[in-house]
């Protein structure tokens, strides 16, 4: 399975290598969408990580053991379909294709696992539609 992982951990987890763990033990294939470490401040990492369902929860089991909260998520954004004119903007700066417009009905599609959440589509939106999700 594919999934997005949303971790928040203490300054004394700075040091800690989270991500060789995540695949040296437990064989999950990694990707970083977003980091935000500084050294002795507290920091945040959205993986995107891919692996069995058993590999991920011996995963989660363990993140439960440290300083840290974690939470998998399935979006990063979130889109107001009653504020949304589908104008089709927003799809020109997803460079992931996790927005995409088109016949037949020319209504705004939204593939949550491609999205990689870069937030270039709530900057360009018009009408505000596009929110981040609070995950991080
Ligand atoms: S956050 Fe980035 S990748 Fe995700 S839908 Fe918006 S533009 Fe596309
Ligand atoms: S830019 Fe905003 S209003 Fe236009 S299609 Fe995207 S979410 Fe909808």
């Amino acid at each position: 399975m594919k999934t997005k992982l949303a971790i928040n951990f203490s300054e004394k987890l700075t040091t800690t290598p989270l991500t060789y763990r995540l695949v040296k033990e437990f064989d999950l294939k990694v990707n970083i969408l977003k980091a935000n470490i500084d050294f002795n401040h507290n920091g945040h990492i959205l993986y995107e990580i891919i692996g069995s369902k058993e590999q991920i929860e011996a995963t989660l089991q363990e993140l439960s053991t440290l300083d840290l909260t974690y939470r998998l998520v399935d979006s990063t954004i979130k889109i107001d379909r009653d504020i949304c004119t589908d104008c089709g903007l927003c799809t020109s700066v997803c460079l992931s294709d996790a927005l995409t417009i088109g016949e037949p009905d020319w209504e705004l599609d939204f593939n949550t696992e491609n999205c990689v959440g870069c937030n270039n589509c709530i900057l360009v939106c018009p009408s505000q539609a596009i929110k981040m999700n609070d995950i991080l």
